[in-house]
């Protein structure tokens, strides 16, 4: 039988680019028509339940069971008109991807009567049979059951995936002993929290403002493989990387594919996905083509944080069901390949009054500046003050195999500001004095507003290299792996910053209380945070080498790892600040930590027994095969009386093919011992550590090397997974 990979190959010519979408030209026609919107919640609810439902997506409000049960109906009328026949609560367990479990609307009455329901009970609450959910121990130690929740603020939606229709309605997911075990709950907790913080502080400035919102543009890029060719890959089809692969003799170096044409076949799978996204309300804006071959981005317009999380997760789903359409295989992983640039998900964040001013966007007048200045230097703090967590926050088995690697943020957090706000922070720091006065004051707010508002977004220096960055009005966050959910980076930024503000609400009103005038305090304060926070801001090049002897000797934490990284979630640093904002209490802390570092033993120990396979089944085989050819070629060429001299370099290849394979297959055996010893260990820390640093490190890459050699040393027809030219140049 021929090998996957030929037939992958050969297959690839037939591929036929088919375009499903009907959408032409005119993308507001199909725009939320799978959405549950205020528009279709007018048509299909009553005043009273439409007002109940406004007011509690909108101030967070209870809503009464009566109103629960009308508003279900409602949905239900909806969801039935468009041929929906059965419904689900949405979640997004610890498990990094999104949960359904579909109940048919579909029932019988007592006397045998068929009949469509669904009730405010099946909107509000349902129990999934969840104990194979990740839950850190929780459910274990105290009460099997968890539930999930309605959250009223995510609209419900329709996925559609030509098999039937499922109305799917966006909970959180809880213990029945209350505590959280996915990624919303938290999420929502921490945007309230800064929410009350923010409001708090812009009350300084202006009273009418009763409501922050937290803005989140998220970017996500993807690389885009032919599905033959990704099935004839283990490692592709089990871990989403590619474990092994020899550099293609042209990689990324031309640096020809960035922003370049959208190959067809590509650009017809894009226009598929895009049409799922706009109906189901996702405001996808750009699409382009990224760095490395393969490689691409899409990004929506950004939105309320909770909905963003909720359509990151979604679209997803969805890019992935659509490639099967195509038969193109999505890899949201971070690296799958080697040497050639890792995808990220860059967080765009900012923060919204209910007056409709942009917090983190340089304002009009003097005052509103100052305003400004109040959460741009509260931001940086926050960061400062908790960079561990902000790192904690990111890590993952997979990003692991990015930060720092070619072309990514390295694993240090910092700051970049741009010129012109470096500038401005270091007026603040020089002017404000303990001797500042109401006129020292009042000029240098003038004079800050006078540099600020040249700060239009086209001047603000697109420094790509940090991993937290100032971009004209809003920062990135760009460290964020390209397979996360956004809200565990949202949770903590939100938590952080919610903290910051707090304390910087109370250090003001002390200097007020002291006499101070109101405004210089908030200048004081600032100066304080500014000086505080120094060490953070880095405006250099965040991928070289002497950025990480510098911030070394800044004294910044350089984490790589992710069972290390994780510490800062459970420092008593971590511990007191979660608890005070709400966010998690302790038992919900270390059950999240015990689910992170499982998760991580988990895929590590995946992708150590994925590469033990391919290296023994894949190839050690090919190698050996073409040994054997060599082999007999040089046998006849020595009986048929050639002379040395004719097959000394088949007798140096086969040769160095032996002595890699008895290289490989040593590793591989001492690998199984070491996971051996690895499984043993009790403590969830300790055995993700050892899988780090005593399976990953020592034995993934030496394999990987040999196997590398081989895959250039071996005849092209005999070897079995398809290359990486291959995977990246063709489709
Ligand atoms: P790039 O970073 O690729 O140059 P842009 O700066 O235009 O692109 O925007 C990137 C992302 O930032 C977009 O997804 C956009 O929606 C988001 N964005 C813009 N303004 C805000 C904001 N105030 N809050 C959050 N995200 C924002
Ligand atoms: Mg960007």
């Amino acid at each position: 039988m021929q090998s996957l990979r030929l037939t992958a190959l050969e297959g690839l010519t037939g591929v036929d680019v088919k375009l499903k979408t009907e959408l032409n030209g005119k993308i507001t026609d199909a725009f939320g028509s799978n959405v549950f919107s205020a528009k279709t919640m007018r048509e299909f609810l009553s005043d009273e339940a439409y007002k109940s439902l406004m007011n509690s997506i909108k101030a967070g409000t209870k809503i009464e069971r009566k109103m629960a049960d009308q508003i279900a109906s409602g949905m239900k009328a909806w969801a039935m008109k468009k041929g929906v026949t059965h419904y689900t609560h949405w979640f997004q367990p610890l498990t990094g991807t999104t949960a359904e479990k579909h109940d048919s609307f579909f029932t019988l009455k007592s006397d045998g009567t068929a009949i469509e329901t669904f009730d405010g009970d099946a909107l509000v609450q349902q129990e999934p049979d969840a104990s194979s959910f990740p839950n850190g121990g929780i459910r274990a130690t105290f009460e099997a059951r968890g539930y999930t929740a309605w959250d009223p603020s995510s609209p419900a939606f329709i996925i559609d995936q030509g098999a039937g229709k499922t109305l799917c309605i966006p909970t959180i997911f809880v213990a029945y002993t209350g505590e959280s075990l996915d990624y919303k709950a938290p999420l929502l907790k921490a945007t309230a929290a800064l929410d009350k913080a923010a409001v708090d502080v812009c009350n300084y400035f202006d009273k009418n403002i009763t409501k922050v919102t937290t803005t989140l543009g998220w970017e996500q890029e993807y690389f885009v493989v032919d599905e033959s060719m990704a099935n004839a890959r283990p490692d592709l089809v089990m871990c989403g990387r590619t474990v092994v692969g020899h550099a293609p003799a042209k990689g990324q170096q031309l640096e020809d594919h960035y922003f370049g044409s959208i190959p067809e076949r590509v650009y017809a799978y894009m226009r598929d996905f895009e049409e799922e996204a706009y109906k189901l309300g996702i405001p996808l804006r750009t699409r382009h083509n990224e760095v490395a071959p393969s490689q691409f981005e899409c990004a929506p317009i950004f939105e309320e944080v909770n909905i963003a999380v909720d359509h990151n997760s979604l679209l997803m789903d969805v890019m992935s069901k659509v490639a099967k359409r195509h038969k193109l295989r999505i890899l949201f992983h971070e690296k799958p390949f080697a040497g050639i640039n890792g995808s990220g998900k860059h967080n765009n964040w900012s923060m919204a009054t209910d007056t409709g001013v942009n917090l983190l966007a340089p304002g009009k007048t003097p005052k509103t500046n100052l305003m400004f200045l109040t959460f741009f230097v509260n931001t940086i703090k926050a960061v400062h003050d908790y960079s561990d967590l902000l790192r904690a926050s990111i890590a993952s088995p997979s990003n692991d195999f990015r930060l720092g690697a070619n072309e990514a943020p390295p694993a240090i957090i910092s700051v970049f500001t741009g010129k012109y706000l470096s500038e401005v922070l270091q007026e603040v720091k020089t002017r404000v004095s303990n001797k500042f006065d109401e006129q020292d004051e009042a000029i240098l707010k003038l004079d800050l507003h006078r540099h600020i508002p040249e700060l239009l977004l086209d001047n603000t220096d697109r420094n790509r290299t940090s991993p937290f960055a100032f971009t004209g009005n809003k920062f990135e966050f760009r460290a964020v792996g390209s397979t996360a959910n956004c809200a565990s980076a949202m949770t903590v930024l939100n938590t952080i910053m919610a903290k910051t503000l707090q304390n910087f609400k109370t250090e003001v009103d002390g200097l007020i209380e002291k006499g101070e005038k109101k405004e210089i305090a908030i200048m004081q304060t600032l100066r304080k945070y500014i000086v505080d926070s120094e060490k953070i801001l880095f405006e250099g090049d965040g991928y070289s080498e002497d950025w990480e002897k510098e911030a070394e000797k800044r004294g910044l934490p350089n984490v790589k790892t992710t069972p290390r990284a994780l510490d800062a979630f459970v420092t008593p640093k971590a511990t007191q600040l979660f608890v005070e904002t709400g966010v998690y209490n302790e038992k919900e802390l270390h059950a999240r930590h015990e689910v992170l570092l499982e998760d991580y033993v988990k895929k590590v120990q995946i992708e150590a027994r994925v590469i033990g396979e391919i290296a023994t089944n894949n190839i050690l085989p090919s190698a050996v095969r073409y040994m054997n050819e060599l082999l007999v070629n040089i046998k006849g060429l020595k009986e048929n009386g050639f002379p040395e001299s004719a097959y000394k370099a088949q007798l140096q290849i086969a040769t160095k093919i032996s002595e890699h394979i008895n290289v490989i297959s040593e590793t591989v055996q001492a690998m199984i011992e070491a996971r051996k010893t690895a499984n043993k260990l009790d403590d969830s820390r300790q055995k993700a550590i050892d899988y780090c640093e005593k399976i990953k490190q020592p034995y993934f890459d030496t394999i990987r090397y040999h196997a590398d050699k081989l895959e250039f040393l071996v005849d092209d027809k005999i070897w079995g997974l398809p290359k990486y030219r291959e995977l990246l140049f063709l489709r």
